[in-house]
């Protein structure tokens, strides 16, 4: 018997949704007040927003949104790895047992993502030990903008890979961490979601029914039987990973037609999409069944 695999995307080209989940005001660090993050990325033509301030609550229901979906949000941040509390309905305090303040989010209705686990100058401000130890948040930043120009790496697919080859079910994300001008528009979530209502947005983060990008757009990704098919207009390659980050296949061109080989024992697989210059597009994995 071949594998069956398990797709957190809708057959079709969509409707996709562009947002960033991690933007900081001048309520806390940032350089543009509250309206003016707003309305920047609006004009970047961005779908959906989270203002996500340092253990602040930044108020978002008078802001005019222009056009976009407001998501509440912070940045959890004192005491230990920084963590997104994503619709937050009330702040959540900070303590230093970070399992408490998952559990509490949760129960509060709201979803955890990990941040940027690969900053700082010894590469390492959330260990992997503690990425496994912690249950319940929804997925990682595989990708945050401002390491471009701070200390460590904005990228962590090694870390998420670690996560998934031991079987954990966690997402990948890509925010930009706005605190300047200059972190704008670096990178982003698509989310497929049945309407612009933040319900349904959030039901798509949690559910893994987007991807996550620096600059390549994935037109659509469709599973049929053991294929994995993605077209992506202005992808130049692809490669499939898999258990381990290894790497399963790499074509070159703006289409990957995968096929899954029967004996595989993966657990998961799931693709990266390069475009020109460093851009990039990571689907979500796509778990193995027998
Ligand atoms: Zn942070
Ligand atoms: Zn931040």
């Amino acid at each position: 018997m071949g594998r069956v695999i398990e797709s957190p995307y809708l057959p079709g080209r969509g409707p996709w949704l562009r947002g960033n989940l991690h933007t900081h005001t001048t309520e806390s660090d940032g350089n543009l007040s509250p309206q003016a993050a707003v309305d920047a990325y609006a004009a970047l033509g961005y779908d959906f927003l989270m203002i996500s301030d340092h253990d602040r609550i930044t108020p978002v229901d008078r802001l005019d949104p222009k056009g976009m979906t407001l998501v509440r949000g912070n940045e959890i941040t004192a005491n230990g790895p920084h963590m997104l509390h994503v619709n937050a309905a009330a702040k959540v305090e900070p303590l230093p047992d970070r399992q408490a303040v998952i559990d509490t989010v949760i129960a509060m209705g709201g979803m955890v993502i990990m941040n940027h686990p690969n900053w700082e100058a010894h590469f390492n401000h959330c260990d992997q030990r503690i990425l496994e130890m912690l249950r319940g948040y929804t997925g990682i930043e595989i990708f945050n903008g401002v390491t471009l120009r701070a200390e460590g790496s904005p990228l962590a697919t090694n870390r998420w890979d670690m996560l998934l080859s031991q079987g954990r079910r966690v997402w990948g994300f890509a925010n930009d961490d706005s605190h300047d001008d200059v972190d704008r528009g670096v990178c982003w979530n698509v989310v497929q979601s049945a309407s612009r209502d933040v319900k349904d947005i959030l039901e798509a983060l949690r559910c893994g029914r987007f991807y996550a990008s620096s600059g390549v757009a994935i037109d659509e990704i469709r599973v049929e039987g053991p294929r994995i098919r993605v077209l992506a207009q202005n992808a130049q390659a692809f490669h499939v990973h898999c258990d381990n980050g290894c790497m399963a296949l790499r074509v070159s061109g703006p289409e990957l037609d995968f096929e899954v080989p029967r004996g595989a024992a993966w657990r998961y697989v799931r693709i990266e999409c390069f475009g020109p210059g460093a851009s990039q597009a990571w689907t979500q994995p796509f778990f193995l069944h027998s």
